[in-house]
């Protein structure tokens, strides 16, 4: 961890635009002395001091507080100064800049996105997890994401990964004291009871996992494509699946025309829509760039939701539709507008079984591919078809992840559990092949220690960061 550079780096910490407050945040070592310069009297560590803001001139810039807080105790690790004034933009340009300037002898420079958390990981303040945390509660779309992404940031995933790589290191040490005397490796696995213990720290990996993959739904969500002839009830179905989150019904920001991708929250899930029915043949540039983006949302769809009209379902045109979606994705029928057939009620698993139930090769009638019934416009069926994406998504309705973890996080607990598998394998093995046994064991700590961090790569760390926003 040599590469990163410990200049004083400075940023706007609030988000751009206009707002009550503006934050300009400063870290660096030693950066005392120059803060009481900066602000004209001698700051008391952690007190709030209400001053005039001003540039090299002396004239007053704005007015606001100034916070100091010396390193190791700050977000950074380093000396921290915070200057909180109004929130706009010209101000608060106008204050970083003059700090800039007056800092530049020292090499205070802009602050790359996230370098102020990668300091904080670098200085020990966070592990890796909880720096990820607070890029995912920054990110959270619902409260249900940022509830968990809050338990990971306090160390509730860090403490489970630590308690699961002690259990192993301890075992390494006992394989370990063994290899150094031959003569005791016959009876190591026994003596010791090896493989009880692998058991036990199997167990609880799979438990450490299992909630990992549900705080991975409740990250990434689901990305549901929508496809269907005009008027069958796409906006109805997208309006009623969001309930009362109807307020989240959302285009997905950028320009005002890419309106083809939607997230809506199911459970706290989030769904990432894609309406098919923009996705039309055009002319204009940018509604061309919300269409691409569009197909290559659709590249990541975990399920394509055919929505048809319950009193057409053989109409040759949704053959034709189906077949233009990309291939390898499961198709889920949906029959709305139940409610015009008469039937009365549909039954809350829709499962009514019809005649002319399969109509497209992809659509494999199997029990699960059953069309469900549902109207948009009554809610009936809705539930069935809520609880369908929910099991799609892999989320277990009722289980709240007490943590949100990312893809990184579920592959390495699966590359843990893979040399955990292998070294149980040797175990069971009665030549006992104990150096084998030792160097899985290795393998398994090593991927435990790189959700925390001990053991990351540069590359890794730089990736990390650069997704977080600025200022942070
Ligand atoms: P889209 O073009 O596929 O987005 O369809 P809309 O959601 O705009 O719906 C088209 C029309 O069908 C509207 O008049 C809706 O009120 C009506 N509609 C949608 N779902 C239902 C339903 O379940 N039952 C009934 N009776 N009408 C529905």
């Amino acid at each position: 961890m040599t590469e990163f550079s410990s200049d004083p780096i400075i940023a706007i910490a609030t988000a751009p635009g206009r707002g009550g407050i503006g934050v300009i945040r400063i870290s660096g070592a030693g950066l005392r002395g120059w803060a009481d310069a900066l602000c004209g009297q001698a700051l008391t560590p952690r007190h709030a001091h209400y001053l005039p803001f001003r540039d090299r001139g002396g004239e007053i810039m704005d007015e606001g507080l100034a916070l100091f807080f010396p390193g190791p105790h700050s977000y950074t690790g380093e000396d921290v100064l915070e200057l909180q004034g109004h929130g706009g933009p010209a101000v608060l340009r106008r204050v970083l800049e003059d700090c800039l300037a007056r800092g530049a002898d020292m090499g205070l420079r802009l602050a790359q996105p996230g370098e102020f958390t990668q300091r904080a990981f670098l200085n020990d303040r966070l592990d890796l997890a909880q720096a990820e945390a607070v890029a995912d509660l920054i990110e959270a779309s619902s409260t249900a994401a940022a509830r968990s992404a809050m338990a990971s940031l306090s160390g509730a995933f860090s403490t489970e990964i630590d308690a699961l790589s002690e259990r192993i290191v301890r075992l390494r040490m006992l394989v370990e004291a063994t290899l150094d005397f031959p003569e005791e490796e016959i009876d190591f696995l026994e003596k010791y009871q090896a493989a009880e213990r692998l058991g036990a720290v199997s167990a609880a990996l799979d438990c450490v996992l299992a909630t990992a993959r549900q705080g991975l739904v409740l990250r990434e969500g689901l990305h549901v494509v929508l496809a269907g002839q005009p008027n069958v009830g796409k906006s109805s179905l997208l309006n009623a699946l969001a309930g009362e989150d109807v307020a989240i019904v959302t285009p997905i920001a950028g320009t005002t025309r890419d309106r083809v991708v939607q997230q809506i929250h199911l459970d706290g899930i989030p769904l990432h829509i894609v309406d098919t029915a923009g996705l039309r043949e055009t002319e204009d540039t940018v509604e061309r760039i919300g269409i691409e983006r569009s197909w290559a949302e659709i590249a990541r769809a975990q399920v394509i939701l055919h929505l048809q009209d319950a009193r057409h379902p053989d109409d040759p045109l949704d053959a034709q539709i189906v077949q233009r979606l990309p291939a390898g994705v499961p198709v889920l029928r949906v029959w709305n507008k139940m409610d015009l057939l008469g039937h009365g009620t549909v039954p809350a698993d829709g499962s009514i079984p019809g005649k002319s139930e399969r109509h497209a090769s992809r659509e494999v009638d199997t029990p699960d591919n059953m069309p469900l019934r549902i109207s948009a416009q009554t809610g009936a069926g809705l539930d069935a078809l809520r609880a369908r994406l929910l099991a799609i998504a892999g989320w277990t309705p009722g289980t709240e992840s007490p943590w949100l973890a990312r893809e990184r996080h579920v592959r390495a607990l699966e590359a843990a559990r893979a040399h955990l598998e292998a070294a149980a394998m040797h175990a069971a093995h009665s030549d006992q092949v104990l150096d084998l046994f030792a160097e899985e064991l290795r393998l398994t700590h090593e991927a435990l220690c790189g959700i925390t961090g001990q053991f990351t790569s540069d590359d890794l760390l730089g990736e990390i960061f650069s997704r977080f926003c600025i200022g942070k």
